[in-house]
């Protein structure tokens, strides 16, 4: 099979061109270093099916990143195994992808790939921009210029790719030699000589290798150091007006010359336009510098920018969109579907739903009123601890993670909207201007952005970062950025500050969390660029990609991969960690079984009440005059305890008021009465259960969660966490306050793990409390029953359970950011290893324990007691000084030294 390889610049349309072709899914983005492994499809089109590999961006032949290393041995088939120990084969041809809108720069890279002896065919994408700036490109000029085929593309509106294949399909059939633009003068010379001296030895691509030697380049002397001699005798003799002997130099400018004395001139006005178009060429030629003039602005390009991050998350996770709640109720009742399906879906008491709210919500309805009840009936028959394991277990803890794909999609959406319209590149562009002094350079700033997607990729392209302390240190903060798996974290926490501690929102919270982990990251870099991992930034050089309308394909596959990946996990890794939880969390050390349903006090309660309308004739009579019970039915407990509850607000409502109307008193009356009758028939029945429940708590053999294996681990590891607020602090034991560090712990496997295990646990954890509270002769049953009816309510058992550990909202706080700096999922924690030696991968483990645990400290103290703001604050400035003087003293010695 031939095997055509795609190169071409960063940006270029690579990966678009090569999904076009073999229907792939490589990640488009509209920043440099997207793609940074090769990726490999086929095309089927052509008489024989072609092989397609898509090789990461470069700006040229001299490699001095990992990713100019990757893409010259690929092409010129000196990389003899690939990753996976397979040997590789060479192209037959390259396509070289030259972005027509930025015509001058991309051909830099095709005058070197012309010196290979390999075909090569010109791919002139864009095309449809380059029209739409009013602009026309003479493609045969090129090729006659250049001795091979050019082929106007647009590989986003998939114009002229199957030409683009037929033409390469078959160029790829003769033999080409390479040929090079600089074959003039004293430098061609000794080009050819060298060339000549590689053809005697057998080399393959003489010429290109001779024109590296030449140019300096450091792995061609690396290898041919036998013909260094020769060049360098050439050198003393050869001096160049404007760059003396650095033939680095002179190489680069000669292909430039050459390019704009030969190749410019193919791109002029299209002066075929009628006025209109013109003028419309014009505007659009001019609109994307417009664009920029705002976005990029000095001053106010960071702030819009920040303004942007908000309004996203406030479309993501906001109750209350737009702040349009207390129009709402300003105008009486806001509209519901009370009783509907739609109940509480676009509006609730706070105010309108996000997009994203909704989805969550109608997520939530999905698993709660359809998957759950047919997971429950289905299982109807199994033993209880079966069922107890399957629902409870397994099941919570899946719904759990399910319920936070919409906002994450979402989320990742919207990320992915700013990232291929190309305003990313230049929120890097700016953090470069600022985090340039700090050792930080834009190009680092891309990896970074990108880990608000998943830290593995991100982590895999740093590689475009060629200097390595540079490349560890962005690889250490790129879990900072928070994934799409940490999200479910915040939102969880953020809602239970929220309902718990009366903040006002939601998405404030998860943005100024996500701004945290921003700020530590940056903080952290600085810090370790000015001690253990000094160095030189790197440049950045990259010019911005032009604004592009984002395709909704790109997106589509962008989504989808994501979901993919998601459900990948939640039922693979995710549903180990679930399973492994319940056992742990369903047997105590001596491996006694603790059944989850004794102290169901609902299940209870039913149970005494039918058991009294059943045998007691008087409150049978009780229960058929109030017409609670007929020959086939009897109304459920539950339903006359939350009548009562109504009835017992009305009263009180009503009293409380100054002066009532006669209508009003006729219906307290009638309230007062009915809530007696109430008295009769719901006190029996609360008092019987205490009883019953008394019983069952207080026998010696009872147990419950807070005796499991996981209570007792959770409790001893609980008090490392004390600086943090989840410690000693909330008591160790208390019979919840441990489910946090037992949740810190499972989140070590995966994010996703930490609300599942919350809302794994919370059932169990919810009734245990309840026993403990028992024994609290405060507590009525009434209390208990009311705590466990909202136990049941699945979304609120998380709530509730926080609530019940008496943690403060300081230290959920503190807990967001343990665990958004903390060792990051299994997963990336490979990745990393894979990226750096033993060494610095060992610190990076122990950079990311330490950074979260005094992250933790500092936010828990800080938000808790207020004044150690001022000591850490003092603390930092103190740091940065003795740093900055041993630096300089460090520098001043070595400087002397070397002099
Ligand atoms: P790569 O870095 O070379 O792989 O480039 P990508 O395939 O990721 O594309 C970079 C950006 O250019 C993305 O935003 C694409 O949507 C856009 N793009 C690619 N090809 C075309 C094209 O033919 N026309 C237009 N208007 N945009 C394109
Ligand atoms: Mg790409």
């Amino acid at each position: 099979m031939k095997i055509f390889a795609l190169v071409g610049n960063p940006n270029s349309g690579k990966s678009t061109l090569f999904n076009n072709l073999t229907g792939g899914n490589a990640y488009v983005g509209n920043w440099p270093g997207v793609t940074v492994d090769k990726k490999e499809g086929t095309y089927k089109k052509t008489p024989e099916p072609v092989r397609i590999l898509d090789l990461p961006g470069i700006y040229s032949l001299s490699p001095y990143t990992p990713e100019e290393v990757i893409a010259r041995n690929v092409i010129l088939g000196s990389q003899a195994t690939n990753a996976n120990g397979d040997l590789e084969e060479k192209p037959n041809a390259i396509i070289n992808i030259v972005d027509a809108t930025n015509l001058e720069r991309n051909l830099y890279l095709t005058t070197q790939l012309l010196e290979m002896d390999i075909p090569v065919i010109i791919a002139l994408n864009m095309m449809d921009l380059v029209e739409k700036n009013g602009h026309k490109i003479d493609a045969k000029a090129i090729s006659e210029k250049l001795g091979i085929p050019v082929v106007p593309i647009s590989a986003q509106k998939s114009e002229g790719i199957d030409e683009l294949m037929d033409v390469a399909y078959e160029t790829a059939d003769t033999p080409r030699e390479g040929k090079t633009v600089l074959a003039d003068g004293a430098l061609g010379h000794l080009i050819n000589d060298v060339k000549i001296a590689f053809k005697g030895m057998d080399v393959a691509h003489p010429l290109f290798h001779a024109v590296k030697l030449v140019e300096n380049d450091e792995l061609e002397v690396e290898d041919h150091k036998e013909l260094v001699k020769i060049v360098s005798e050439f050198k003393k003799t050869f001096k160049d007006d404007t760059f003396g002997d650095d033939l680095e130099a002179v190489a680069a400018d000669a292909r430039y010359q050459f390019i704009s004395k030969n190749l410019s001139g193919a791109k002029t006005l299209n002066d075929n336009l009628s006025e209109e178009e013109a003028n419309a060429a014009l505007e659009s030629r001019t609109k994307s510098d417009k664009i920029d003039k705002v976005l990029t602005h000095k001053w106010f390009g960071i702030p819009i920018f920040l303004v942007l991050l908000f309004l996203i998350f406030h479309l993501t996770f906001s109750e209350n969109l737009f702040y349009l709640g207390g129009v709402l109720q300003a105008n009486g009742a806001s509209p519901s579907f009370a009783g509907s399906p739609f109940e509480g879906l676009f509006w609730s008491d706070a105010g309108i739903m996000s997009p994203g709210v909704i989805l969550q919500t109608f997520m939530i309805s999905l698993t709660d009123n359809v998957l759950s009840p047919l997971f429950a009936g289905w299982l109807s028959g199994a033993p209880s601890w079966l069922s107890g394991f399957l629902v409870d277990g397994v099941w919570a803890g899946i719904a759990a993670v399910l319920s936070f794909v919409p906002q994450i999609l979402l989320l990742f959406l919207f990320f992915s909207l700013l990232e291929d319209s190309g305003y990313m590149a230049r929120v890097a562009f700016m953090l470069d201007r600022i985090f340039r002094r700090f050792g930080v350079s834009g190009k680092a700033i891309l990896p970074m952005i990108m880990g608000f997607g998943c830290s593995i990729p991100a982590m895999i392209n740093t590689r475009t970062l060629p200097e390595e302390n540079e490349r560890v240190a962005t690889i250490r903060v790129i879990p900072f950025f928070s994934c799409g798996a940490k999200q479910p974290i915040l939102i969880a926490i953020a809602g239970a500050i929220v309902s718990n501690f009366g903040f006002p929102n939601v998405d404030l919270i998860v943005y100024l969390m996500y701004l945290a982990g921003i700020i530590v990251a940056f903080a952290a870099l600085i810090i370790m660029r000015a001690t253990t991992m000094r160095g030189k930034p790197a440049p950045f050089i990259m010019e911005l990609p032009q604004y592009h309308r984002p395709q909704a394909k790109a997106l589509g596959i962008h989504l989808w991969d994501k979901l993919k990946h998601y459900m990948k996990k939640a039922f693979t890794i995710i549903l180990a960690a679930i399973v492994a939880i319940w056992f742990l969390q369903s047997f105590t050390f001596d491996w006694k079984f603790i059944p989850d349903q004794e102290v169901n006090v609902v299940d209870l309660t039913e149970e005494v009440y039918t058991d009294l309308a059943e045998n007691d004739s008087t409150y049978s009579l009780l229960l058929e005059e109030a017409e609670y019970k007929n020959e086939d039915e009897l109304t459920p407990f539950a339903d006359i305890y939350n009548e009562y509850v109504e009835v017992q607000a009305t009263v009180e409502e009503l009293s409380n008021k100054e002066s009532l109307t006669q209508e009003e008193k006729d219906e307290l009356e009638e309230a007062k009465a009915s809530a007696l009758e109430f008295d009769l028939i719901v006190n029996p029945v609360l008092v019987a259960s205490f009883d019953a429940f008394k019983e069952t708590v207080s026998d010696p053999e009872y147990l419950d969660v807070s005796d499991s294996i996981l209570a007792g681990f959770g409790k001893i590891i609980q008090p490392i966490f004390t600086p943090l607020g989840f410690g000693y602090n909330i008591g160790v034991d208390r019979n919840t306050s441990w489910v946090y560090s037992v949740s810190a712990f499972t989140g070590l496997i995966a994010k996703e793990n930490v609300p599942a295990t919350f809302a794994q646990l919370a059932a169990s954890v919810n009734k245990s409390n309840i026993s403990l509270q028992a024994s609290d002769d405060a507590v009525t049953y009434e209390d208990l029953y009311v705590a466990q009816l909202n136990a049941e309510d699945g979304t609120d058992a998380t709530k509730l359970m926080i609530k019940n550990t008496g943690v403060s909202w300081a230290a959920l706080i503190a807990f967001i950011i343990f665990n958004m700096t903390t060792i990051p999922c299994f997963a990336a924690v490979a990745t990393a290893s894979g990226e750096m030696n033993k060494k610095r991968f060992k610190y990076t483990i122990l950079f990311w324990l330490g950074c979260s645990y005094i992250c933790g400290t500092i936010f828990y103290l800080s938000l808790r007691y207020w004044w150690p703001i001022a000591i850490f604050a003092a603390m930092a400035v103190g740091f940065g000084f003795f740093i900055h003087y041993f630096n300089k003293s460090r520098d001043d010695k070595n400087g002397q030294s070397a002099n």
